[in-house]
């Protein structure tokens, strides 16, 4: 019998999530899951039938190491039809198998043992198992939520940075709190970035997925910022493909060479079919991405609405698929996940605690997200069976 642990003691506490739990309740109890993030229809025909095409007509082996050149074009495309930036296709854009390992290979190609990441918390739960497995250190700046949404600290974040600092890990649209930094906040995180020669790594996923009232501003696109930051996109949330995996990161050269060289050793390449049809999606008229952002902002009305009713705080998601509540109103302890283990037998519904998300989980005990990114009818009979909750909590 094998004696030793073999968990690498860096990834101790990262063994199992939340996430894993709440799919099988979910399943165990036939209850609609808005725990997990993904869409439940299919994307543009366009873009499926392009990865059909491709498999048909024999794209089927390992793609060039930085991405079809259809598809390194389309990204670039992509930049300058939206945001005016402009990226060289051979030195500046790289495919990667999905956002996920584009920050990966940037957290392992930057990154040594002692420097010191800041991030945000909450964050998507990948960051800092990879800044974990690099030996850096994260700095976590809190997002607090108040009537005005999530907010940080300006003077905070100044005192979190050192001499041992290296990055600023962003993601504008962020899940899971559905907040857009606005341009002042970019610029505080930009002020400071410049004034202590950091680079930036900006996970923009949620990019297209912004609703009336906001609006996304790449970090890159701040005077002075195209030279230190990196870019990371993905086709998963744009195109409802999150299953295929195809990612990229765009930047200047010698940022896109660092996370290169860590990627090439991880997948070396993925999905060399799904790239050109991502190259499609990308090229899809605006209206596309206009169709898109609608239609979830109004599955975001209906499940917020009914977050409300049920007697949760929810905090108005700008962007994104997700929403959280506080949902101290409903169960005054504050006990995010056991009040998520409970919700399927409750009321037939998943949702995820966020502490899941934070450094210090302390912060979002009290905290739970759930996804509106699934079809209107799903989300409109959610919202009826919540209605439970409504009347429950304190008084009961
Ligand atoms: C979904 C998501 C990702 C992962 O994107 P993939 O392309 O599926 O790897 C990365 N960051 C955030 C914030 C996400 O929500």
């Amino acid at each position: 019998m094998l004696a030793r642990e073999p968990l690498t003691s860096k990834l101790a506490g990262f063994g199992t999530t939340i996430f894993a739990e709440m799919s099988a309740l979910a399943v165990r109890t036939g209850a609609i899951n808005l725990g997990q993030g993904f869409p439940d229809t299919d994307g543009p025909p366009e873009v499926l039938d392009a990865a059909v095409d491709a498999i048909r007509s024999g794209v089927n082996q390992y793609p060039p190491g930085p991405g079809l050149p259809v598809l390194r074009e389309a990204i670039a495309d992509h930049q300058r039809r939206f945001y005016d930036m402009d990226f060289d296709t051979e030195s500046e854009v790289l495919v990667t198998a999905g956002a996920t390992e584009a920050l990966a290979g940037a957290l392992l190609g930057m990154l040594d043992v002692g420097d010191e990441v800041i991030v945000f918390e909450p964050m998507y739960d990948s960051y800092q198992a990879c800044i974990a497995l690099t030996g850096a250190v994260a700095r976590p700046i809190l997002l607090s939520p108040g009537p005005d949404g999530y907010a940080f600290d300006a003077d905070q974040l100044r005192a979190a940075v050192n001499d041992r600092t290296k990055l600023v890990l962003l993601n504008t649209p962020h899940n899971p709190t559905g907040k857009v930094f606005t341009a002042d906040e970019l610029q505080v995180i930009a002020d400071l970035a410049i004034d202590r020669d950091l680079i930036v790594v900006t996970d923009e996923v949620y990019e297209h997925l912004v609703f009336s009232g906001a609006f996304h501003v790449p970090m890159a696109t701040l005077p002075g910022m195209a030279e230190r930051t990196l870019t990371i996109s993905s086709g998963g949330k744009t195109f409802n493909t999150t299953g295929w995996k195809i990612g990229w990161a765009c930047g200047p050269a010698s940022l896109v060479a660092a996370a290169r060289t860590a990627k090439q050793f991880l997948t070396y390449v993925n999905g060399a079919p799904f790239q050109p049809a991502i190259a499609v999606g990308l090229g899809l008229p605006d209206e596309y991405f206009h169709r898109l952002a609608a239609g979830l902002e109004a599955t975001r009305d209906t499940l917020e609405a009914g977050l409300e009713a049920a007697g949760l705080v929810p905090f108005r998601a700008e962007a994104t698929y997700f929403t959280t509540v506080d949902i101290r109103p409903v169960r005054p302890d504050g006990d995010g996940v056991e009040f998520c283990r409970e919700l399927p037998e409750r009321c037939g519904v998943v949702a995820v605690p966020n502490q899941v998300f934070y450094a210090n989980p302390e912060h979002g005990r009290h905290l739970v997200r759930f996804a509106c990114c699934k079809r209107p009818e799903v989300i409109a009979e959610a919202v009826e069976r919540l209605a439970v909750l409504a009347g429950s909590g304190a008084a009961s």
